[in-house]
């Protein structure tokens, strides 16, 4: 199977390079050239199936290039015990007809890590199918989610090392604390005097400095990216939504998905694709509602404040991998993507032709969410269900009811609310919307929400407080580049 670029470029490349890549040359995003298919005797085998059985089969219709004993080392190494029940992604039954998949048990409690457990072992297993030599080196700048669970999927992987950048004063308390207790050999950890643009901005800089990369190739480091907009990342969360639209047993399952930089509902679009019995795709945002408006008007426009919210990984203006949607629903049309993108660039705003508006009408629908709804959504499920939300899950139960509430939707389907984190991550959100009192350290709020609720503290955020520091190196704006070369 080949890949191409969303933008036209002409060289087509295999999963290898494509994952090594994570950008193509012309920063359009690596997509399949044809979407496989599931057979009627395939999806039997997947309602039986583990999901790490789950995992290989389809992991192994888009890695062409991977020997099936590579696929299998893979998942096993990825899957084995990282995560706190073998089949990764559990559901827990609302009522008859809704489900949420949880999808927060691995070692950061969040969904990231269904992906970035398995990345470093597509990255390393790239490197000896593409016979590259170098040591890959991973830089990483982080609003909090990503960098942990990069970490977690990095830490002691052979042929690789990892430089995690975070804003000192920009993550949660939890946040820094996993961050700056992370064990492994290969890995670093940078705070810096700034906020996450500045992280994020240190971070490109490098990618992008050829010199700089040139004079790391000469001592064998070869710089790549765990970025959402890798095809590594994606293809790992096409399983779960594949095994879980089975395993309920519906002709077609409606998913609601909170979405931040449009990966998580690519990978359910993805599995639509293949045969999966997914209906209805309910993009839910919380008040950075970019994509709610285009889903609704067929315009994306970024010009707008940026909201800080109680949902922070869902904070974004620019939804990377809603390209690779475009790039599908209008039939590879390379000149449409790079013209669209292109708007973007210059005058912070795209429209869609007509047709691409009335397909994305038939797959999607919008809602989103501002704090106090989002802080209502975990109140409210609580109380009916004594079910605990995360701050990101509540902006998704929000568009749960918001679209049970529009008459001129269908509702015969069966519905799945992604469940994209663990609550006891977000602990100030979650307590104050269960009105406890927050003036407490969030260590303290942990405790306090385990009492009241008597939902376990996952293994991963206990005692917390305790571990051993191991990264306190903090620098400003300016030594970042010096640091990291000291560090490589
Ligand atoms: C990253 C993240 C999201 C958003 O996922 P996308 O794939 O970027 O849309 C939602 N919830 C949590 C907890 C996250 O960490």
């Amino acid at each position: 199977m080949f890949y191409s670029s969303t933008r036209g470029d002409t060289k087509k490349v295999q999963s290898a390079e494509a994952i090594i890549k994570g950008l193509a040359p012309d920063k359009g995003l690596y997509t399949p050239d044809c979407i496989p298919t599931l057979s009627e005797d395939e999806k039997i085998f997947i309602k039986k199936s583990s999901y790490k059985e789950v995992a290989k089969l389809i992991f192994g219709k888009f890695l062409t290039d991977f020997s099936k004993e590579q696929i299998e080392k893979c998942v096993e190494l990825a899957y084995n015990n990282s995560f706190e029940q073998a089949n990764v992604a559990p559901v827990y039954k609302l009522d008859d007809n809704t489900e949420i998949l949880e999808l927060w048990h691995g070692p950061t409690c969040a969904f990231k890590d269904v992906a970035l457990q398995i990345l470093p072992y597509f990255l390393t297993t790239a490197i000896e199918i593409t016979g590259e030599k170098n040591e890959i080196a991973i830089i990483v700048a982080t609003s909090g989610d990503t960098g942990k669970a990069a970490l977690e999927g990095f830490k002691d992987v052979k042929g690789t090392k990892i430089v995690v950048l975070y804003p000192s004063e920009g993550v949660s308390l939890v946040q820094k604390q996993q961050m700056i207790t992370q064990e492994g050999s290969n890995v670093s950890v940078i705070a810096i005097r700034g906020n996450f643009d500045d992280a994020q901005t240190a971070a490109k800089n490098i990618f992008i400095n050829d010199e700089l990369n040139e004079k790391l190739l000469q001592d064998g480091i070869k710089l790549s990216s765990a970025n959402s907009i890798n095809w590594g990342r994606l293809l790992p969360q096409i399983v779960y939504y594949i095994k879980s639209s089975l395993d309920f047993n519906s002709n077609n399952v409606d998913y609601i998905v909170p979405t931040g930089n449009f990966g998580n509902i690519l990978a359910a679009y993805f599995a639509k694709k293949m045969n999966a019995p997914v209906g209805k795709l309910i993009c839910a945002s919380n008040q950075n509602n970019v994509l709610t408006d285009f889903i609704k008007t067929g315009i994306y426009d970024k010009r707008r404040e940026f909201v800080k919210t109680i949902s922070p990984s869902m904070d974004i203006l620019i939804s990377s991998n809603l390209e690779r949607l475009l790039y599908e629903l209008s039939n590879h049309n390379t000149t449409l993507i790079q013209n669209l993108m292109n708007d973007l660039e210059q005058k912070g705003y795209y429209k869609i032709p007509h047709d691409l508006k009335e397909e994305i009408d038939k797959l999607f629908y919008a809602t989103s969410a501002t704090d106090d709804e989002t802080k209502e959504a975990i109140k409210n499920c609580y109380d009916k269900y004594q079910y605990l939300l995360d701050t990101h899950t509540a902006v998704a139960y929000h568009g749960y009811l918001e679209y049970q509430k529009d008459d001129k939707n269908n509702k015969s389907n069966k519905t799945i609310i992604v469940s994209t984190a663990s609550p006891y991550k977000f602990p100030i959100g979650v307590c104050s919307a269960l009105n406890i009192d927050i003036n407490k350290n969030e260590y303290e709020l942990l405790n306090t929400l385990e009492t009241l609720t008597k939902v376990k503290i996952p293994a991963p955020l206990q005692g917390l407080e305790d571990k051993k520091i191991l990264h306190s190196l903090i620098c400003d704006k300016e030594e970042i580049l010096p640091t990291i070369m000291e560090l490589l």
